[in-house]
């Protein structure tokens, strides 16, 4: 293991250990449970809206350190954000974990997630990796086709 490893091993543990934005809001916007059945990972994200942005984002779950600790630094990516720069951040990530990208094209605010980028490696984890950003998606999805709070399901195929 390389220093940069051992490095990123930290950013990612730190995460799942200390979740930020751990738990649930009550008066949520957006309320969206995410599974992924080939590991067990299960996220759910409450986000609260005002005036077109992200107020505050809320993170709940279990399974692997990948999936919450991924789970927990996009929370830290989403405030203040609106919900398209919302969708474009996910784009980015998909884009470094599915694609041809990498973590050196991440815009600043998901810098942190370049500890993500070894999962690459170990193609049945990405599918951990990206759960929470896939969960999110679909609840911008849903909020958008239900113009106002609204609950939904993703599950990772
Ligand atoms: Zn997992």
């Amino acid at each position: 293991m390389s220093d940069l490893d051992d490095l990123y091993r930290d950013v990612i543990l730190d995460h799942f250990r200390n979740p930020r934005n751990r738990g649930t809001l009550e008066q949520a916007d957006i309320r969206v449970e995410g599974v992924n059945p080939f590991c067990g990972d299960k996220i759910s994200l409450t986000v609260k809206l005002e005036n077109g942005l992200i107020r505050e984002v809320r993170m709940d779950g279990n399974g692997c350190s990948i999936s919450q600790a991924s789970a927990s630094m996009m929370t830290e990516a989403l405030k203040g954000k609106t919900l398209s720069e919302s969708q474009k951040l996910v784009q980015d990530f998909k884009h470094m974990m599915l694609e041809k990208g990498a973590a050196a094209d991440l815009p600043e605010a998901l810098e942190e997630l370049a500890a993500l980028e070894g999962v690459k490696k170990y193609p049945v984890r990405i599918k951990c990796a990206v759960l929470a950003w896939n969960t999110l998606l679909e609840g911008i999805r849903a909020f958008a086709e239900n113009k106002g709070p609204v609950s939904s399901t993703h599950k990772e195929e």
